[in-house]
């Protein structure tokens, strides 16, 4: 009797329970449905966000007559992108150039959609920066760098080369230089191969019997070049015939050493403007107007006054990461100058190339110049020499740009090993409050992290490329000046 008793008993408890989970799945489906179209809704930036269409187009001026930049940025919080290329007075030019480019990102948008998809969100990053190198036969190349991160550990790196002569619109193809000549290609290809396997960077990632393949002497696998009055590039693929931690391999030859198999056009002169010559007499006179612009008297004035100063009460220093933007950082600039508020901007070379100007700004409003390296990788990863000029030419640019030296380091992505910290003399300055402004792009979120997190002598790390940041700084400044807080730059602080 007390067996089937207890066996319907338990029976009926197992309904009953089934029932409560059962019910309790349904709930929870429910919630998350509707939270789910809740925050699909509620976020209007996330519709958008696979769109082709960028948040903002600019073009510019470049120091380089008759050539324009574009910069399309998209602030999207899963799949950004940070975009520059070339365009000019020749349509077929930049038709060419305008094709690659919307291919490299329509791909990106569409890999970082699809992973939306199949898997939920990821974070992705493009970024596409350009240099113009020049020859004095009248030709440019445009180098193309492309950095394309799509979320996980996937990365993609490219480099690919354009050519204009701004006169007569033509394209400079390799053939061109090599005089349409089989002999004088077949004498390149054994040149660059022998500079593959002898380049320290390369070797030992050189899969010999893939680049012989691959390195055949055909025109399609030299025309990726760049060149200057006194050097070739030649640019390969990743991966194509080396392993992953070689990166693009790039190949620089001395025009003189090949001179007798290229054109007398192209060839290297005895004497002659060298392209950094050409080069530094553009910024010489860029900096001219630089330095003429530069107000040297508020300069002094501002070391006069932090030499009286008395040490600050419960200091802490605002930094902003990523810029300068040419919207954004002026804002911010605005905010800081309204609540007389001093910070450290932590910038790209990149960037700085791009937005001399406000870069002048920031230093001329009294802030704290800080190099965060030229494109943004992580210096843990990538070569000594790579490095090396990423912290480098990023300083000589500041200096170039703002008549002043940066005075502070911040790795990209807070990534220091000793190798990093022995490239450079500057003290390597990390934070203690991340905002996460890049990722929430919210400035309610924004102020409650600053108001959760901020101490005296607190290092507060911001970006000034999002219109989120600058929204939220009013606020923020208000808040922590009511706390008895004061703003100080990272070197005051240190
Ligand atoms: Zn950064």
């Amino acid at each position: 009797m007390t067996n089937p008793l207890k066996k319907r008993q338990t029976t009926l408890i197992d309904i009953a329970f089934s029932f409560v989970i059962f019910s309790l799945i349904i709930a929870g489906v429910f919630l998350v449905f509707t939270s789910g179209k809740n925050e699909a809704s509620s976020n209007s930036d996330d519709k958008n966000s696979f769109s082709p269409t960028p948040t903002t187009i600019d073009t510019i001026d470049s120091n380089y007559p008759g050539i324009k930049i574009v910069t399309e940025t998209s602030n999207d919080s899963f799949a950004p992108f940070a975009i520059q290329y070339p365009q000019s007075l020749h349509i077929e030019f930049n038709e060419a150039v305008s094709s690659y480019i919307s291919k490299t990102k329509n791909d990106y948008i569409q890999t970082m959609k699809e992973y939306e998809e199949k898997k939920g969100k990821l974070h992705g990053e493009l970024n596409i920066s350009f240099e113009t190198l020049l020859h004095h036969s009248g030709n440019y190349s445009f180098v193309i760098v492309t950095n394309n991160f799509t979320g996980g550990a996937k990365s993609f790196n490219e480099i690919y080369s354009f050519h204009l002569n701004p006169e007569t619109g033509e394209n400079l193809l390799i053939n061109d230089v090599l005089e349409h000549d089989l002999e004088k290609l077949e004498k390149l290809a054994e040149r660059v191969k022998n500079e593959l396997v002898n380049d320290v960077d390369i070797k030992e990632y050189l899969l010999t019997d893939k680049m012989n393949t691959e390195l055949l002497p055909k025109w399609d696998n030299f025309s990726n070049f760049a060149l200057t009055n006194e050097d070739i590039f030649f640019y390969f693929e990743q991966y194509k015939f080396t392993t992953g931690a070689a990166g693009i391999p790039i190949i620089k030859i001395p025009l003189e050493k090949i001179n007798p198999i290229i054109a007398d056009n192209f060839k290297a002169k005895e004497i002659t403007q060298t392209p950094e010559g050409t080069e530094d007499k553009i910024n010489q006179d860029h900096d001219k107007k630089i330095v003429n612009s530069k107000n040297n008297e508020q300069t002094s004035n501002l070391a006069g006054d932090s030499e009286k100063q008395v040490p600050p009460v419960k200091p802490v220093a605002l930094t902003f990461d990523d810029g300068p933007h040419p919207e954004v950082t002026r804002q911010i600039l605005d905010i800081l100058k309204k609540h007389e508020a001093k910070a450290t901007f932590f910038m790209l070379g990149s960037r700085v190339e791009y937005y001399p100007d406000i870069a002048k700004e920031v230093q001329e409003a009294g802030h704290e110049l800080g190099n965060h390296s030229w494109n943004h990788p992580d210096l843990t990863k990538v070569s000594d020499e790579r490095m090396h000029n990423e912290i480098n030419n990023t300083s000589i640019i500041i200096e170039q740009a703002t008549g002043q030296k940066a005075t502070v380091f911040r790795p990209p992505y807070g990534a220091a090993n000793d190798t990093v910290r022995q490239q450079t003399d500057l003290p390597v300055i990390l934070w203690d409050v991340d905002t996460l402004d890049w990722q929430h792009r919210d400035p309610t979120q924004l102020l409650t992290i600053v108001k959760n997190h901020t101490k005296e002598g607190s290092n507060i790390l911001m970006h000034d490329i999002h219109q989120a940041t600058a929204d939220a700084l009013d606020n923020v400044l208000t808040y922590l000046k009511s706390e008895g807080y004061t703003f100080v730059t990272v070197s005051e602080l240190e």
